[in-house]
């Protein structure tokens, strides 16, 4: 399948058109730091323009479909993403530098989040509630009305999906502003949309800085929900200016989440997810297992399997597919590198690196395992968004518990034990809004909803409970006597 769109435009209102003053900003592709294409810098005038089509929107054809017509658009839409997912897979592996694999694993997410959103829009019902006498109570699920979604670059396609996805299912129009870093698959995302019967200004795209128009759009007066994936610091932002003007926010924050591993755990089957889960997107996933919490009896030769496997990791260009591509950016590429220096200079151990296969001149970063680090250690503590993990010993199930909740995040925490009263107690006592026993991610379906507390934020998407956020309950009595 072909399909074709000009990187330099945006969608607003069903009109594809560069920056209203024609600025641009330059793509570069992570694998071989050399440009790739530009993209327009959309500025507040844009988001502007971009709210007023989705306020129109919400009158003209969208606003009017039932349930059903949204969910067969949607379903639609999720069709369209399966005949382009080559398209989708290649050009994400482009712009943000993910190994083929895993890019058409989040191309393969975004069109399960199409379906799974059309399938389940005129499935969110209110209830009835038993009152008075002579009264009838009931609730009804309404959308907000213009909803913002401001995107990170690492995940484009699985948070768009998951947002926008559930936005739109539940009668909202949309307001999408991708990271300046990451826009090409939102932007032929939108062109599939179109393709598939989304009605115009349903969903509109403006590409731009976060400083531009990320703060136009989360400081807009006339939006009415704020949906923000990202750091914990603009996410800090994102809400200050929205409560500007009341609008809700659902935020999606970052992480430093632990994999624990007791000594009777199933050492063959926690493997992969030990590693896998600390290098996937060479690091730069919220939920990415930087912190592996080993209990004594098995320190020893856990680590070793460990040290094997980080020996045998290969990094190179996003193209040949490996276990671990770049950075998405030369500033990432810093930042890690600088707490890679910090862990060497403050004498911890360098357990094991991966090799470079690549003689290309791209962001990358040799994947980094540090041995016997202390829970109180910068790199044990704050979020590194790279192929760093560290290793932590410890000794009793409480003191485990101590060290995973330890963190100001709680996003997600693996548990690997054989002992169901442990699994019981772990699943009571951890400080996360996801935990997976004897997995780490369950495969990370739709179906599952996802967020964080504490730093990691608030709101939940993903599953049928994206559905709740994504709309408002009114609560209608009627008197009859
Ligand atoms: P970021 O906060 O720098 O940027 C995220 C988005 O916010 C981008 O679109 C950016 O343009 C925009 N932005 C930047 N400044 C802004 C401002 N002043 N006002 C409004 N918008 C602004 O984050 P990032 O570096 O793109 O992504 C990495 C972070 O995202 C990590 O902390 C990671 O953990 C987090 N993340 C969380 C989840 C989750 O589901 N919890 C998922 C993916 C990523």
């Amino acid at each position: 399948m072909t399909i074709s769109f000009n990187t330099e435009q945006m969608l607003v209102g069903g009109k594809w058109r560069n920056a209203e003053n024609g600025a641009t900003i330059d793509v570069i592709n992570p694998s071989t730091g050399k440009l790739l294409c530009k993209i327009a810098r959309g500025s507040a005038n844009d988001v502007n323009m971009a709210v007023k089509e989705a306020h129109k929107a919400l009158k003209g054809d969208w606003g009017k479909f039932t349930a059903l017509e949204r969910g067969r658009v949607l379903t639609n839409i999720g069709r369209k993403l399966v005949e382009y997912e080559d398209e989708l897979t290649v050009l994400e592996s482009k712009d943000v530098g993910k190994p083929l694999k895993q890019a058409r694993a989040d191309a393969v997410a975004i069109a399960r989040y199409m379906e799974f959103y059309g399938g389940a829009a005129d499935k969110v019902m209110g209830h009835t509630i038993p009152y008075l006498d002579g009264y009838t109570v009931y609730t009804l699920r309404e959308p907000h009305g213009v909803t913002g979604h401001i995107v990170p670059w690492n995940y484009p396609m699985q948070i768009i999906g998951r947002s926008v996805g559930a936005a739109l299912a539940m009668g909202n129009t949309c307001v999408l502003k991708p990271a300046e870093d990451a826009c090409l698959t939102a932007l032929l995302f939108a062109r599939i949309a179109e393709e598939a019967g989304l009605p115009k200004g349903a969903l509109n795209v403006v590409t731009g800085l976060g400083n531009e128009a990320g703060a136009a759009l989360s400081g807009h007066p006339d939006i009415q929900h704020i949906s923000f994936t990202g750091s914990v610091a603009v996410g800090s932002m994102v809400q200050k200016a929205a409560a500007d003007n009341i609008v809700p926010v659902t935020l999606e924050l970052g992480g430093k989440s632990p994999q624990i591993v007791f000594d009777d755990a199933d050492l063959d089957a926690a493997m992969p997810f030990l590693v896998g889960a600390g290098i996937q997107n060479a690091g730069q996933t919220c939920s990415a297992s930087s912190r592996l919490l080993v209990q004594s009896g098995i320190y020893d030769e856990l680590l070793k399997r460990l040290v094997d496997r980080y020996q045998s990791l290969e990094v190179g260009p996003a193209i040949d597919d490996l276990d671990v591509g770049p950075l998405i950016s030369a500033k990432q590429k810093q930042l890690v590198e600088g707490y890679v220096m910090n862990g060497i200079q403050n004498g911890l151990t360098v357990a094991a690196q991966g090799k470079m296969v690549s003689a290309e001149r791209g962001f990358y970063v040799r994947p980094t395992l540090f041995a016997d680090v202390s829970p109180q250690h910068k790199l044990a503590r704050e979020e590194i968004f790279g192929p760093i993990q560290v290793v932590i010993p410890f000794e009793s199930e409480k003191e485990a518990i101590e060290i995973a909740n330890g963190t100001e995040y709680g996003l997600v925490t693996g548990v690997w034990t054989r002992d169901g009263g442990r699994q019981m107690r772990m699943a009571k006592a951890i400080k996360a809004g996801q935990l997976f026993i004897n997995n780490y991610g369950a495969g990370g379906g739709v179906e599952l909803p996802f967020g964080g507390i504490g730093k990691s934020g608030f709101g939940r998407e993903k599953g049928l409970e994206a559905l709740y956020g994504f709309s408002v309950l009114k609560t209608v009595a009627v008197y009859h006597g």
